[in-house]
């Protein structure tokens, strides 16, 4: 039985607590998304095969240890909504409890066990000061809580700046893409095994610029995870 509490129930009457994504459910107390979104979204379940529609994309492009994505992307299903609340809704949260809720998930994978440090995929300064924040350190910060593993978000740094990139065009465009990354304070990452970590994998082109710097460093492994596939 429900218990009753006068001034909380009051103040859900005036401000209720109201599902992030459908915009009709009540989640959980602390929760941003109710229990039938969560049900509903289409889990990949990549991360219980070492190969996989993931990791096919980055055949001949890039040496992966593992590689994962949580969901399934597909236009005007309910992960392009959460999408769009976390990157143009400022619902930076969402992003974080995406992370917990993988990370539980990747803890309990064979194929994850030896990942050292957590890298975002970078914004430009530029845009990050514009959205407030990066939605990649948003979901890594989720990971690095669940995983207990450092996120390291300083390392990787963009230098190329694309005003509005899911409208103009890919990263495919760039002649070359690798010189849009550069790495600050590399020594930091020698030796150890990185999961380089975004939200929406499109063509792969901007995670492969990123991967292929931080190979550069030696005896780097590289891991890639993401919150979506739009494939
Ligand atoms: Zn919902």
């Amino acid at each position: 039985m429900k218990r009753l509490n006068y001034w909380s129930d009051l103040l859900d009457l005036f401000f209720p607590h109201i599902c992030l994504v459908c915009g009709e459910g009540r989640p959980l107390p602390e929760e941003p998304i109710c229990l039938h979104c969560l049900a509903s979204f289409p889990e990949t379940n990549f991360h219980l095969h070492t190969e996989n529609a993931l990791t096919e994309i980055f055949w001949g492009r890039l040496p992966l240890q593992s590689g994962a994505a949580l969901f399934y992307f597909r236009k005007s299903g309910l992960i392009q909504s959460l999408m769009h609340q976390l990157k143009y809704k400022g619902q930076k949260e969402l992003g974080v409890f995406m992370g917990k809720y993988y990370g539980n998930q990747l803890r309990e994978s064979p194929f994850f066990q030896s990942i050292d440090l957590i890298i975002p995929v970078p914004l430009h300064p530029r845009k990050r000061r514009q959205r407030g924040f990066n939605q990649s350190t948003q979901f890594g910060i989720g990971l690095a809580e669940e995983m207990q593993i450092p996120c390291l978000d300083d390392c990787l740094i963009r230098k190329q700046y694309t005003s509005t990139q899911t409208k103009k065009g890919r990263w495919a465009r760039f002649e070359n893409v690798e010189a849009a990354f550069d790495l600050h304070r590399p020594e930091r990452i020698q030796g150890k095994h990185l999961l380089l970590i975004d939200d929406v994998l499109t063509t792969g082109a901007t995670l492969e610029a990123c991967g292929l710097n931080l190979l550069k460093i030696p005896e780097v492994k590289l891991s890639i995870v993401t919150l979506a596939l739009a494939r």
